[in-house]
């Protein structure tokens, strides 16, 4: 199917209740970083959704109460009506841009840790807190279930307040106490609110009424269920008592947004989780038992695909979080034909990685993410050149792409020159490996964008040297020329190195991404990195057939995977694949067919048999280029700037950042551009 005709079954207005969706494309809640603490930011981020099409924009979960407080993250609150005034922010934003406002109430149950509030917790039976703090909820009886309905009725009243037009009741995630009711695994009641599931179903039931009883009139009320928590027969299933949940409350609920549990298969990674339309078999059976509009999520960013869905009658909206953060406009790109110009999620969960740590959201595919109120980054508008007409930009991964692609944008002539035989730098290299292919979508979009314009040339082959870049004339130069990893084995727990007796094996992440592999005999792999790679590497080394020992300074496998929702999954593979992880030991030295290793708490040593060592410790920035032609003494440059990987190794998100960055800022004054770095919203000294 092509030509946006073909996708106008996208763009019907859809009723939900006693509001009107414009057309199908549906944010569904998602966590931004951003929330009470900057509310601001988010109200600016949410209406860039609107303003590029989608129907409806969700807000994330909202603390109904000082008893679920999410403290130290920044989800958003309404604890009483002190807060109805930033989440106005929100919807006043979106109802700008045409678009409806829905928010997600939550109470989180003995998923809220209420560090700040030091409530007691709550929850359906004696449980423990998710994470490592010591702290336990009590079983609810019926007075605390009775106050927590008034909790919700009170939320939804100010909802309402607040300007929103569509009103959640959340049951999903593992993360709430009507899913914490819902579930066997949470709920050993024995009173009405346990044991059936007519009686696990009770609370959700009369929040759903009791919502509507309050708000029903204006708003529409949504439900987000967990059909299946992917346990198998140790947990709910979408044929088994998924179903029967949404048999029992069918027609209740405005609008079912339904996906899987827990959120790490929610939002799967394409490390993991590859398909685009992932959910669809858990969820399809939905549209048969409701006569309410459903809406699902998988990773939509195949327009034919989401017609597919809409015309098969298993979704009425396409949900999105990940894709709406890689590309607000989708939904106004497919309406305009322009399908090629969508960029498209890769399934990496750094955005979701910003929600973990308590800061504005970033992702890696659109750099503006986040930096919407901060920088009024927009990710469709730039602003056009000043009184320079041309720039040269040297290395084509992620940074130098992406500052070639912008400052094409702004009407430069761009010319990019790449040392390699085909473009994309580490992004090329690193989807090579297993799991990773879906990461090669940060290079084909900004080559494709590239290659349609006329102000741009991109030459391969082409390693420039100093007076290379000279002889070119072009008098602005952007040096994205990477890093690469270190051979020494110098990294977070070896400042100086590890001692590497010669004729040692020895191998770096990029000879093994350049096709290189080691000789017969066990590799290790040794990941003092702690991020992704060692475990891609280790899981790539395995798949290939080799005898793999994982070694890690860490005390699990990958410890930064966690903030992707993937340690889990990466640590089970790695065991699946008969990887033997060595944990919490440092290398201190290698030797023909043998490494030392000494335990990082107590310093005791062992040896591990090994025909070869892979290193993935820390990388060494390509800087050559760039001091030889900041030093040549005549200074033929106007301007020279180093960016990506070359000034700062870190994450491909991080590179094209920097070089959206460069690119934004080129010809701008100086004092502007410091403004927007020190721009932040300051609590407000008032108390309510
Ligand atoms: P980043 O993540 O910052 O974009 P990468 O390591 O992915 O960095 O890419 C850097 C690219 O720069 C590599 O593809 C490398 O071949 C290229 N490169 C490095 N030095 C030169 C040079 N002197 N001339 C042309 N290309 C270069
Ligand atoms: Fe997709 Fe990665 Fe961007 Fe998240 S950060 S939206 S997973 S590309």
């Amino acid at each position: 199917m092509s030509g946006a005709d073909g996708y106008s079954v996208l763009f019907e207005p859809v009723q939900i209740g006693p509001v009107t969706a414009k057309n199908r494309f549906y944010q569904v809640p998602h966590c931004n970083g951003m929330g009470h603490l900057r509310p601001q930011a988010e109200a600016a981020m949410r209406a860039m959704k609107a303003e590029g099409g989608w129907a409806v924009v969700s807000n994330q979960e909202t603390e109904i109460h000082p008893t679920s407080d999410l403290s130290p993250y920044a989800e958003n609150r309404l604890w009483d009506e002190g807060d109805i005034p930033a989440l106005r922010l929100m919807t006043d934003a979106v109802h700008a841009k045409g678009s409806l406002a829905a928010i997600e109430l939550a109470h989180n149950g003995h998923h809220a840790q209420n560090h700040l509030s030091r409530a007691p917790l709550l929850g359906p039976s004696e449980l423990a807190l998710q994470t490592a703090y010591p702290k336990q909820a009590r079983a609810m009886d019926k007075s605390d279930i009775r106050e927590f309905r008034k909790w919700h009725r009170a939320a939804a009243r100010r909802s309402r307040e607040a300007g929103f037009d569509i009103v959640y009741v959340y049951a999903g995630h593992h993360m709430t106490l009507p899913h914490h009711f819902l579930l066997p695994q949470f709920n050993d009641r024995t009173d009405e609110y346990g044991g059936s599931l007519e009686n696990r179903v009770r609370l959700t039931r009369e929040l759903l009424e009791e919502t509507k009883e309050e708000v029903g009139d204006e708003c529409a009320i949504a439900l987000r269920f967990a059909v299946d928590e992917m346990l198998g027969s140790d947990g709910m299933q979408a044929q088994e008592e998924g179903r029967a949940v949404v048999e029992l409350l069918a027609d209740l609920p405005d609008l079912w947004d339904v996906n899987v549990a827990d959120w790490s298969n929610d939002s799967a990674t394409t490390r993991f989780e590859p398909r685009d339309g992932f959910q669809t078999s858990y969820i399809e059976f939905v549209k048969e038992v409701t006569s309410k509009p459903v809406v699902g999520v998988g990773r939509f960013t195949s327009p034919d695909l989401m017609v597919s869905l809409v015309r098969k009658g298993i979704l009425d909206f396409i949900g999105a979080a990940r894709p709406s953060i890689a590309d607000p406009f989708l939904p106004n790109k497919i309406r305009e034909g322009r399908i090629e110009e969508i960029r498209e999620c890769i399934g990496c969960n750094i955005c979701v990685s910003s929600d973990a740590l308590g800061v504005p959201i970033r992702c890696t595919q659109n750099p503006t993410m986040g930096e919407e109120w901060r920088r009024k980054w927009h990710p469709e508008i730039i602003e056009s050149r000043g009184k320079e007409e041309a720039a040269l930009v040297v290395g084509s991964g992620p940074a130098g792409l992406e500052c070639a692609m912008q400052l094409a944008r702004r009407g430069y002539d761009v010319t990019l020159a790449e040392a390699k035989q085909e473009l994309g730098g580490r992004v090329l290299q690193e989807s090579g490996l297993a799991g990773l292919s879906a990461w090669r979508r940060v290079t084909d979009h900004r080559i494709y964008d590239l290659q349609q314009r006329g102000n741009v040339q991109l030459f391969t082959d082409s390693r420039l040297s100093a007076s290379e870049v000279v002889e070119l004339g072009i008098p602005n130069v952007f040096l994205a020329t990477g890093a690469s990893w270190r051979r020494d084995g110098r990294g977070k727990s070896a400042f100086r190195g590890v001692s590497i007796e010669s004729g040692s094996q020895v191998f770096t992440p990029d000879d093994i991404m350049s096709g290189v592999m080691p000789g017969d005999g066990p590799i290790m792999v040794y990941d003092d990195d702690q991020a992704y790679l060692g475990g891609v590497l280790a899981d790539h080394l395995a798949q290939a057939g080799r005898e793999v020992v994982f070694v890690t300074p860490a005390s699990m496998v990958s410890p930064f995977t966690e903030l992707t929702l993937e340690q889990v999954k990466v640590q089970r593979g790695l065991l699946e694949k008969g990887v033997r992880l060595v944990l919490s030991q440092t290398l201190v030295e290698i030797t023909p067919g043998l490494a030392k290793v000494q335990c990082a708490y107590s310093g005791r040593e062992q040896s591990v048999e090994c025909a070869s060592v892979v290193l993935v410790t820390q990388r060494a920035r390509e800087t050559a280029l760039y001091e030889e032609l900041r030093n040549l003494p005549d200074k033929p440059l106007t301007s020279l700037e180093l960016i990506g990987d070359a000034a700062n190794p870190g994450l491909i998100a991080d590179a094209v950042y920097s070089g959206h960055m460069a690119a934004r800022n080129f010809e701008r004054d100086a004092g502007d551009i410091d403004r927007e770095f020190f721009r932040r919203e300051i609590v407000s000294l008032e108390s309510v």
